[in-house]
């Protein structure tokens, strides 16, 4: 049978199992099966020829009980509400188990920007303000950058919003360019708490990186970084990279530097020197200590998962693996860094950046990669001895700390 790869109803049997081991009652179980509430609008955008083009676009905030919503807004021509519903879930998920005050919430706009001019997306993020800006705020929600959005998109947005409200408010919305009240650290923060939480795996593990191959799915923000600091921090050798174009393979390393210039200049990895071609799907199977999904949802399901060879699998992309294939790699004795864990180190970091907006008073980068590596390895401790201590795989336990957490915010507060 074809497994269902609807994101949403992934989020939502993964919180099932989670509420049927923790014992749920009804009413907390339905409050958190579904978004709190979700904004769905149209956003008008007038093109450089003059003609008038109409997004769809989406806010969800999902859950808000240990604060306001935070989630980052991504601009994906195959967007849909269920896949921003589903990632919503997630960060409120990602902020408990991180244990941030915060709650969970995403956002999407239904658009292709590599057909957009700047100025096209200059209007097109002043329009999504313009149509959710009442809904958004430090103390309601908080967007971030995702997925084909960057520090200029939320430059603009922030704008946008100062001027509808006519009062500075650098804190409603993170990741913004350093001259604008942007964190220190906040550019390589999501694969930077990735690997902190490969190094605790490895630790655990008792294995040795030093040396030991890597590859990674996906070859922008995430990913990028997860090279350079899977050399400089993990000491391992980069093996094998992939984007939506195909991937690349050298068994003896990747020269880092030399393949992220040739990716600027030319958008792809493929065609890079000295490397094998591959197809992402051969890249997902490849003998390598440590695999790092870091581009879409579903790339890892029951069809491939038993062919991975990964001893640690770091989910820097959100919803990599199906639930059939979490059990099969169980089985399989690989441990999953479980995405809202592993990929937490950037609302980390966009909290500290909240933190330091509402202070005023900003850190030095030395200062947030402490305190970044700190709150992983917390948060990795915590999901690991659930892990042990119920022999259950680390998605399940990551979600049974998580949603214990949120329960407990929502009855705390007497919602249920
Ligand atoms: P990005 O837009 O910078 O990069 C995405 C990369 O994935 C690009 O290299 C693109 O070519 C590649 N890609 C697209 N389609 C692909 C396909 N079919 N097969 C292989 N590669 C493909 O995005 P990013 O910020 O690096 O985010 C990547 C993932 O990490 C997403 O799932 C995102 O939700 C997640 N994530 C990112 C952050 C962050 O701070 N950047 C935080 C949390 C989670």
């Amino acid at each position: 049978m074809k497994e269902n790869l609807n994101p949403f109803h992934i989020a939502q049997q993964q919180l099932d199992e989670a509420a049927e081991y923790l014992g749920l009652d009804e009413s907390t179980h339905k409050l958190l099966r579904w978004p709190m509430m979700e904004l769905h609008f149209r956003i008008p955008v007038r093109m450089d020829d003059g003609s008038i083009k109409v997004f769809d676009a989406f806010r969800v905030q999902y859950n808000t009980a240990r604060g306001p919503a935070k989630g980052g807004i991504r601009w994906h021509p195959d967007e849909t509400i269920d896949t921003v519903r589903a990632l919503a879930a997630w960060m409120t998920w990602k902020t408990a188990v991180l244990d941030l005050p915060l709650g969970g919430g995403k956002g999407g706009v239904v658009c292709n920007p590599k057909e957009l001019s700047e100025s096209e997306k200059e209007r097109l993020a002043r329009g999504y303000i313009r149509a959710a800006g009442k809904h958004l705020g430090v103390f309601q929600d908080v967007p971030a950058p995702d997925v084909y959005t960057n520090p200029q998109i939320m430059a603009w947005m922030m704008d946008e919003y100062e001027t509808l409200v006519g009062e500075k408010h650098p804190g409603v919305i993170t990741g913004k360019p350093l001259a604008l009240g942007g964190s220190a650290g906040r550019k390589g923060a999501t694969a930077r708490g990735g690997i902190y939480v490969v190094r605790e795996a490895a630790k655990v593990m008792g294995i040795d990186l030093q040396g030991k191959p890597f590859a990674i799915q996906g070859f922008g923000n995430a990913g990028q970084h997860a090279a350079i600091l899977g050399q400089t921090i993990l000491k391992m050798k980069l093996v094998a990279v992939s984007d939506s174009k195909g991937g690349i393979y050298n068994p003896n390393g990747l020269d880092i530097k030399e393949l992220i210039e040739h990716k600027r200049m030319t958008g792809k990895v493929s065609g890079f020197r000295d490397a094998e071609e591959i197809t992402n799907e051969e890249l997902l199977e490849l003998d390598v200590e440590v695999l790092f999904p870091a581009a879409l949802e579903n790339v890892i399901t029951e069809e491939n998962a038993s062919r991975l060879k990964c001893r640690i699998c770091c989910e820097l992309a959100n919803g990599p693996t199906t639930p059939e294939a979490d059990h099969i790699l169980f089985d399989k004795g690989i441990l999953v860094l479980p995405d809202f864990l592993a990929n937490a180190g950037g609302v980390t970091v966009s909290y500290f950046e909240q933190v330091q907006n509402a202070y005023n008073f900003y850190w030095e980068l030395k200062e947030v990669q402490r305190r970044l590596n700190k709150r992983m390895t917390r948060a990795f401790m915590a999901v690991y001895e659930m892990h042990k201590q119920e022999n259950i795989h680390m998605r399940k336990a990551a979600y049974l700390v998580a949603v214990s957490r949120v329960a407990e915010a929502c009855r705390l507060r007497g919602w249920v």
